[in-house]
């Protein structure tokens, strides 16, 4: 089979290879999303015998411009040219000891490169030499795979599982972004070694996990990963909202399936990662408050909030970033029930006031989130909560419109009031500057400075508060 190839690059490489007498092959990633026709960043060139001096040749050949970078260490070495990344390495061989988790590497043919490889569809090569451009090297039936849509490693899954823990989560990744299934004795070998995860640190097993979230229907990577086994060692967090339980023939539903619905739903309408993370987490907080009540039956008061104190430890676990995606998951999470009270009670203004200062910018996304939460089986029980979240959020932009209250800063500031009254700073001014928000958030007052300064004057002689008199 001969493979087209799409870019003039491979062209060049291939008549460096030549000039050197070296068999120069595109593989991995590459090569399989070409044949998937999905856009691929990274090339990377197997090189039979020295990757490093055909990098140095190949740089030399595209002169000006062209950036080089030698990883003598690893054996590769990165050529960066217009934009593209071209990984080279000489063909190599590995051998894992029972003993060590690295790998013996010794140089080898493109057969043993191709046998180190994870899976059948990354381990397929595309020759590039002039004599043979475009010629599809693929020993373990990559091809066939790809249109059956099946994961494989070429080898024992058991063994390449044990020798690279990592490569289950690899597997389960790949078939949630392509929407592959693992073939039977890949899965199974998954499930003998399991345990093993544990020896692959949390950064590596992170970029697995938000690859699966970045799918477009993330449940696959997660049902596949709690069918294994592998979840409760990745993600414990997330298995414990596994389960029903039932009482006097009351149960409540299983929220490890909701939130992956949640998940799904949300991963329907936006991209945004953290948003994402915010639906799978949303009701984290339910096994530590889940409560049986004789009248209401199982009950999660205060969910949110005790799902909002747990995810600074879940992303610490995790390795995910701490700074501003956290402050937005722990936000959406803490606020994913107030639209939903809004509905319940009737809409005022100053519930949406306060919903909209409280989720400032975030509120379309909170909204979204919401929205995706109606994982009711009953269609008139959806059509109608749909219809109400579509009242709440004309509503918000009614209310938006005439207060201006999404990223309101209260108009008069702290160092006003201490100026004003000669106090030092502290809970009196803290008190003043709460008030006032709340009197424009009630509506009491209009979200303008001189109706804030009168009722600031008013509160403060209640106090028994004296302005400066050299004002
Ligand atoms: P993507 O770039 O979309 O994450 P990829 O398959 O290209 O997917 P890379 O990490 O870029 O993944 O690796 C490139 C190639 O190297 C793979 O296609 C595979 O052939 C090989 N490879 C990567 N990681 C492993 C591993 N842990 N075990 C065996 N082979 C691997
Ligand atoms: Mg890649």
């Amino acid at each position: 089979m001969t493979i087209e190839l799409n870019l003039p690059i491979f062209q060049k490489i291939g008549a460096v290879a030549d000039a050197l007498g070296l068999e120069c092959y595109v593989v991995g990633g590459y090569v399989r999303d070409l044949l998937l026709k999905r856009p691929s960043k990274d090339i990377d060139v197997v090189v039979v015998g020295n990757g490093i001096q055909m990098a140095e040749e190949f740089a030399k050949s595209l002169g000006r411009g062209a950036r080089i970078a030698v990883f003598k260490s690893y054996g590769t070495a990165q050529v960066k040219h217009k934009g593209i990344e071209i990984e080279f390495v000489g063909a190599r061989k590995e051998s894992y000891q029972r003993e060590s988790r690295n790998p013996i590497v010794e140089c080898g043919t493109l057969e043993d490169d191709q046998l180190r490889r994870d899976f059948t569809i990354n381990a397929m090569a595309v020759c590039l030499n002039e004599k043979r451009l475009g010629e599809l090297i693929d020993p373990f039936g990559g091809v066939r795979h790809l249109d059956l849509k099946m994961i494989k490693t070429p080898c024992n899954p058991d063994i390449t599982f044990s020798d690279d823990p990592l490569r289950m989560m690899r597997a389960i990744r790949f078939a949630t972004q392509f929407g592959f299934f693992l073939e039977e004795s890949t899965f199974e070998a998954i499930t003998k070694n399991k345990e093993r995860i544990k020896i692959i640190t949390k950064e590596r097993i992170i970029l697995e996990i938000n690859k699966i979230m970045e799918s477009p229907q993330p449940s696959t990577g997660f049902l596949l990963m709690e069918k294994s086994g592998l979840l409760p060692f990745v993600f414990p967090e997330l298995d414990k909202l596994k389960g029903v339980e039932k009482r006097n023939g009351r149960g409540h539903k299983d929220n490890f399936l909701h939130s992956l619905k949640v998940l799904d739903n949300v991963a329907l309408k936006s991209d945004d990662l953290w948003l994402r993370w915010a639906a799978l987490l949303h009701d984290i907080g339910k096994p530590a408050t889940k409560e049986w009540d004789e009248q209401v039956g199982w009950t999660f008061k205060n969910h949110n909030y005790v799902g909002y104190k747990m995810i600074p430890a879940i992303f610490r676990n995790l390795k995910l970033p701490l700074g501003e995606p956290l402050k937005f998951v722990q936000k959406i999470v803490l606020l994913h029930m107030r639209p939903i009270v809004l509905i319940e009670d009737e809409i005022s203004d100053s519930a949406v006031r306060r919903l909209l200062f409280d989720a400032g910018d975030d509120i379309d996304k909170l909204m979204l989130l919401c929205e995706a939460d109606i994982t009711s089986g009953n269609q008139e029980k959806v059509n109608l909560y749909l219809n109400n979240f579509k009242i709440v959020r004309q509503k918000l932009v009614e209310v938006e419109e005439k207060d201006r209250i999404r990223n309101f800063q209260p108009p008069i500031k702290g160092e006003e009031i201490m100026q004003l009254f000669d106090l030092p700073p502290g809970k009196v001014v803290g008190d003043l500057k709460t008030q006032i928000k709340d009197a424009i958030l009630d509506g009491i007052i209009p979200n303008e400075y001189d109706a804030a300064l009168q009722l600031l004057f008013k509160i403060a002689e209640e106090k028994g508060l004296k302005a400066k008199t050299d004002l």
